[in-house]
């Protein structure tokens, strides 16, 4: 049962975590009569899609994001909250590097020159896109082998050149225990955005990136009497006779009706060391792939394409990531911003790379790509990291998903972890979000009933 604007009224909810999620939590709590204060340890909204200011005031995506034609829910998010006209669509162009060489793979066309497929296997990969698209139960693919699915679908030869160093590269080595769910959720995504005869890729943004949609979500919350803290770290979620009962942060103890948390499973971990421990063993069996993710800002284009990925081994990156192919340089100074990313599987020793050490291998391996590239084009070098990035699903691990609703009473977990098998963005967080809020307001329901 869902309570109604006037009975939600005088109810309280805490939520730790500005980023999409923890946001758009607080929008949707809020448009129930919800009153939510959000916490963020940070001075800004946003997390993984959070700003990052350049030496010369440029606010650019620390990581890069796009916002795709068929993201339909966040597409509606944006219109509810009248930012709509911000966003911007274009046409872009994807392709492969292989052997030296760039190979464009936006349509048929493409596809039929690509060189290192023969006919059968060329026919056999679309077989791969089409039976992709026919599967609409995922659990059907959770206990099968991405490796063995690929190789069934689209033959030996094209897992071997296209498949396997483009999984290599996304989990940093290892994939033997990944479920086929991880590629069918990216051929589903990718072949939405592909609209008409013509097959082309529309990838946009919202000028200002996803920060402007942290601006105007949080604008509304706090137009509900919502508040924001920012800078203002949870320390602990507090529970007494397992039920949670507030916040503890630096200096004092903010009691809510109930507390979500919107970070990744390890974080909130930490935040609840009263919580039973067999749940707690039961969160730590979720881990997350992290990335190393160098930003080089140039002062010229250096492909022209959205997406070029990689199926060269000695590469470390996983692609190249040209966001001003969709974004209109002049809406981030003029630059041209390329993002060179590495994914890490925990423990990598790519994570602990120095930063100089990071520039000096990226360095050589760009103009290994690019021979002309100069570098008096760069105008900046940026490298960031994350650990928690996406959440790793291992085959059959399906039960091993956290819910939204805790054993403990009144404490809530909203988390990309429980976003599966769809691949983690905006997209994704803001309808689970929704979801979410759902499930919130219920347990408020449900407790006021008993109470
Ligand atoms: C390289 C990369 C590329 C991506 N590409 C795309 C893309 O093209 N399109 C797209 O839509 N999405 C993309 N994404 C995904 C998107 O960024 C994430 O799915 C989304 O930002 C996750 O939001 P979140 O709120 O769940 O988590 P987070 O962004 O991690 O937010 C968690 C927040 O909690 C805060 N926090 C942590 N500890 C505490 C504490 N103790 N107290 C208070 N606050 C705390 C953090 O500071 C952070 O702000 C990409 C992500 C990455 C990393």
């Amino acid at each position: 049962m869902i309570m109604g604007a006037e009975q939600q009224a005088a109810k309280r909810v805490g939520i730790i975590g500005g980023g999409i999620m923890g946001i758009c939590l607080g929008y949707y709590l809020s448009k129930q009569g919800v009153q939510v204060e959000i916490f963020e340890a940070s001075p800004v909204l946003g997390g993984l899609a959070g700003p990052l200011v350049l030496e010369d005031g440029t606010a650019v995506d620390r990581f890069y994001h796009a916002i795709l034609s068929s993201d339909a829910h966040l597409r509606r998010l944006c219109e509810e909250i009248g930012i709509a006209d911000q966003l911007r669509f274009k046409e872009t162009k994807m392709g492969f590097f292989y052997q030296g060489a760039i190979h464009p793979m936006n349509n048929m066309v493409d596809f039929l020159r690509f060189p290192p497929l023969g006919w059968i296997d060329r026919f056999r990969l679309g077989l791969t896109v089409v039976a992709a698209q026919l599967v609409k139960d995922f659990r059907r693919l959770e206990g099968v082998n991405v490796e063995d699915w690929l190789i069934r679908l689209s033959g030996r030869n094209t897992f071997m050149n296209i498949w396997r160093p483009m999984l290599k590269a996304k989990f940093d080595g290892g994939f033997e225990n990944t479920p086929a769910t991880y590629i069918w959720a990216r051929l589903v995504r990718m072949s939405s955005a592909r609209s008409g005869a013509n097959q082309k890729e529309e990838a946009g943004h919202l000028i200002g990136g996803y920060p402007t949609l942290m601006k105007a979500l949080a604008q509304k919350i706090e137009a509900a009497g919502g508040k924001i803290h920012l800078s203002c770290p949870a320390q602990e979620v507090v529970i007494e006779d397992g039920r949670a009962k507030g916040i503890r942060l630096a200096e004092s103890v903010a009691e809510f009706d109930a507390v979500v948390v919107t970070m990744q499973t390890p974080i909130f971990r930490r935040l609840i060391p009263a919580a039973p421990a067999g749940y707690l063993d039961f969160l730590a069996k979720t881990d997350y792939i992290g990335i190393v993710c160098p930003l080089i800002v140039l002062d010229r284009p250096l492909t022209g394409f959205w997406t070029l990925n990689i199926t060269d081994d000695r590469i470390p990156f996983t692609g190249v990531i040209e966001t001003t192919a969709y974004i209109d340089p002049k809406y981030v100074g003029g630059h041209h911003l390329v993002y060179l990313p590495k994914y890490t599987a925990p423990g990598s020793e790519w994570a602990k790379m120095p930063d100089d050490e990071v520039r000096a291998t990226w360095m050589k391996y760009l103009k290994m790509m690019f021979p002309d590239f100069d570098e008096k084009s760069i105008r900046y070098f940026l490298i960031h990291r994350e650990r928690y990035v996406e959440p790793l699903h291992y085959l059959n691990s399906f039960d091993l998903i956290p819910q939204v609703k805790t054993p403990v009473e009144g404490l809530f977990l909203s988390t990309t972890a429980q976003i599966y098998p769809a691949l983690t963005n905006g997209e994704s967080v803001s309808r689970h979000a929704e979801q979410s809020a759902g499930v919130v307001l219920a347990g408020l329901a449900a407790r006021q009933a008993v109470g």
